[in-house]
């Protein structure tokens, strides 16, 4: 097991005149068993950021370490680390147990050893029985289970997961998600896992690194960045429908973005005179979207209250102790 730092990492593609800088200083101290998610929009330098830890691209500047060992000069081999990637590139003409012995054969682990540590980790992601099968029989659930099994036997000090659940529809994605962490509640292998996606990170994550282009706006807990979100960047980026973000509503401040989650609005007979443009369904809620001021704002509210129409008037009242506010410049919190 092991902690992580990552002190000032920068990363440059190129040289000279032609050089890119696609991260530019990332400091996190991650400590050992801790699950971290890495989330942010496409292109923001996040699988860099992991590629960097896992020794396949090269630190530009600063210093990466991996337990008490600064990393960055250590080819993969040597880091003690175990990479599951979105595409989990099987074996086709190996079974399921070679599949997954097949790393540790190469590492000349005894044949024993090699049965004992598969037959383990069949046991916690209920592989068991299907050892003997091919990848081609298996479902796309199953087959990224067994990428995973392939991490385990390794035992490794740290996980690195690159965006492992895109290839799989919602419903196994969720229920692959909850394996994970059941994964990690059995074995407590200090991990980073890279998502775009908000939801996984907000799920998964025991701390999470928000980032965005190439900087790291918020690292915290789900709570922390959910609840005082570091800058309107992670404000509108983290949570579903996004904050609301206002130059222009009554009680506003000079030179500062209000910030206000839909959930965080009630409909009311007094307040804030909304004209409402739509009203979507979504199950248990409705999202009301309207116009406020000129400036498009989303409510929440419970599916069994009663729903404005299209053009309506209505008035809505925010939480006063719910408001966030954010420098209209930079965007940073204040
Ligand atoms: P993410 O994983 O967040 O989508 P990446 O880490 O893949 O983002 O990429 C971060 C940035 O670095 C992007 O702007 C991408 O175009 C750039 N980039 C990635 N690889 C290279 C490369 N080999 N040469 C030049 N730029 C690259």
């Amino acid at each position: 097991m092991a902690s992580i730092s990552l002190k000032n990492v920068v990363k440059r593609y190129g040289s000279g005149k032609s050089a890119v800088q696609v991260l530019h200083g990332v400091n996190a101290e991650i400590t050992d068993h801790e699950f971290i998610v890495i989330v942010g929009p496409s292109g923001c330098g996040k699988s860099t950021l992991l590629r960097m830890v896992a020794g396949l691209e090269e630190v530009s500047d600063g210093t990466i370490s991996i337990g008490d060992r600064v990393v960055n000069d250590l080819e993969p081999a040597k880091r003690d680390i175990a990479m599951v990637f979105q595409n989990y590139a099987l074996y086709p003409h190996m079974s399921v147990f070679e599949n997954m012995a097949y790393g540790l054969k190469i590492a000349k682990v005894p044949v024993d050893e090699i049965k004992a540590r598969v037959d383990k980790a069949a046991k916690i992601l209920e592989l068991g029985h299907l050892l003997e099968r091919k990848p081609r029989a298996l479902s796309g659930g199953q087959r990224q289970r067994v990428a995973m099994g392939r991490a385990i036997v390794r035992q490794p000090s740290v996980f690195l997961f690159d965006e492992p659940l895109s290839n799989l529809d919602a419903k196994l994605r969720a229920q692959t998600r909850l394996e994970i962490q059941k994964l990690h509640r059995e074995l407590g292998i200090t991990s980073l896992f890279v998502t775009h996606d908000q939801v996984e990170a907000m799920t998964l994550a025991q701390r999470m690194m928000v980032m965005n282009g190439g900087n790291m706006e918020q690292f915290g807990t789900p709570e922390e960045v959910y609840h005082t979100p570091a800058s309107t960047f992670v404000a509108s980026f983290i949570g579903s429908p996004p904050m609301n973000l206002l130059k222009n509503a009554p009680g506003g401040k000079a030179g500062a973005i209000m910030g206000i989650r839909p959930e965080h609005l009630d409909v009311a007979h007094e307040g804030w005179e909304i004209q409402v443009e739509t009203v979507e369904l979504l199950g248990a809620e409705r999202l009301i979207y309207g116009r406020l001021a000129g400036e498009q704002l989303i409510v929440r509210i419970e599916e069994g209250r009663h729903s404005p129409a299209p053009d309506e008037k209505i008035f809505v009242k925010p939480r006063e102790d719910r408001l966030h506010w954010f420098n209209a410049e930079t965007g940073k919190r204040i």
